[in-house]
């Protein structure tokens, strides 16, 4: 007889601070031993249960049986030249790896979290819209990149400002997950982050955006649009045919009129594609009057996507344009673009190396 496989323990992480307490209350533990772990798990970031010194003993002991302390491990790292960039290929338990991106400005810290291992979204410039999709990350994979980086800040004495949502995979294709990780990143007792600075950028899920709206989620909105006629906005984002510009556009006003928030919105500009003042007229009509920030941010060049960016002067046209609608917008220059720190392009490099990967950092 074939014995029955061993049901998968709890990894902590995966679970929000109500369902940890649930977890606890069913072994007879209250809410203040639930709050004593979680000031161990997301204040103190223990990382093994042997340094769980301050919970009763029973407790830490049915916590190794029943439950598993699991972070995501390094595959790999590079740095980039101007030293503020960190690029993280980071391992989960199946072996499936994820990009997180640290950057370093001069008074605060930033980090781009992945949502998926890979994307099914196909966007024809993005590494990751390249590779295809593999599977959902948990909220513990979420949550672990972010201890992750915590852990290299501290040896500095260096906190955790931002959070973009902004790696590899698309957040509102995996709605609830993400939604747990924000929550526990939030938690006022535990890594207490200000879910203002936390940015959520989606490609343009409609039922998503929507779903956020209802819900009242505390993150900022980030929009990537890319096109502003479904025929270019088609060309470039396939998620588009599903949810075309005129459902997308009716989201997000749902969305600023129920949350009262700015929407950002971007557009990665691609020489002699979207650039054109054609398409910034476009875009001008499609925002006009809207509570909307646009961020251009000149194309990353990956291996399977021959086009190139916009040089300085086409993202200044742009621009201009933009202005004429009244319409605010930011150029967005990709830090660490000599480490492949675009979503998905250190993945791409480093399982199949076309540049040279970097050595391994530690
Ligand atoms: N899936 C979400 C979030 C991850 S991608 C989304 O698409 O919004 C984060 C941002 O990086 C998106 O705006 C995406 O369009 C942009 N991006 C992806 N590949 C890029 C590249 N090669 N050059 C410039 N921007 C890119
Ligand atoms: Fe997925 Fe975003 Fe890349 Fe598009 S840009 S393929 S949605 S990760």
């Amino acid at each position: 007889m074939q014995p029955t496989p061993p049901t998968p323990l709890v990894n902590l992480y995966d679970l929000p601070r109500a369902a940890l307490g649930e977890l606890l209350a069913g072994w007879g533990y209250s809410a203040y031993h639930r709050d004593l772990l979680w000031e161990a798990l997301y204040r103190q970031q223990v990382e093994s249960f042997d340094a769980l010194t301050g919970l009763r003993p029973d407790l830490v002991q049915a916590l190794r049986e029943h439950t598993r302390l699991e972070r995501p491990t390094t595959h790999h790292e590079v740095f980039s030249s101007d030293g503020f960039t960190r690029k993280l290929l980071l391992r989960m338990r199946d072996g499936q790896t994820v990009e997180t991106v640290l950057m370093r400005f001069k008074d605060r810290a930033t980090v781009c979290l992945s949502t998926q291992a890979g994307c099914a979204m196909g966007c024809v410039f993005c590494a990751t819209g390249q590779m295809g999709f593999v599977r959902h990350l948990t909220p513990g994979e979420i949550v672990g990149q972010v201890l992750h980086v915590t852990r290299i800040l501290r040896e500095t004495n260096e906190s955790l400002r931002n959070v973009v949502l902004m790696g590899m995979g698309e957040p509102l294709h995996n709605y609830e997950a993400t939604m747990e990780a924000v929550d526990i990143l939030v938690e006022r007792s535990g890594l207490a982050l200000a879910p203002r600075f936390i940015t959520l950028s989606t490609v343009g899920v409609v039922p998503g955006i929507r779903r956020l709206a209802d819900e009242d989620r505390p993150v900022q909105l980030a929009v990537s649009l890319h096109g502003a006629t479904e025929a270019e906005r088609g060309a470039l984002v396939p998620a588009a045919r599903k949810w075309p510009l005129t459902e997308l556009m009716d989201a997000c006003r749902y969305y600023s009129e129920k949350r009262k928030r700015r929407i950002f919105y971007e557009w990665a500009l691609i020489a002699g594609q979207n650039d054109t003042p054609e398409q910034a007229h476009a875009l001008g009509q499609l925002l006009q009057g809207m509570d909307a920030h646009v961020n251009v941010i000149p194309l990353n060049p990956t291996v399977g996507y021959a086009q190139r960016p916009s040089g300085p002067d086409a993202v200044r046209a742009f621009q201009d344009i933009l202005a004429g609608y009244g319409l605010p917008s930011t150029v967005r220059q990709r830090r660490g673009i000599d480490i492949d720190a675009g979503c998905g392009q250190l993945k791409a490099a480093v399982e199949r190396p076309r540049r040279a990967p970097q050595p391994t950092a530690s």
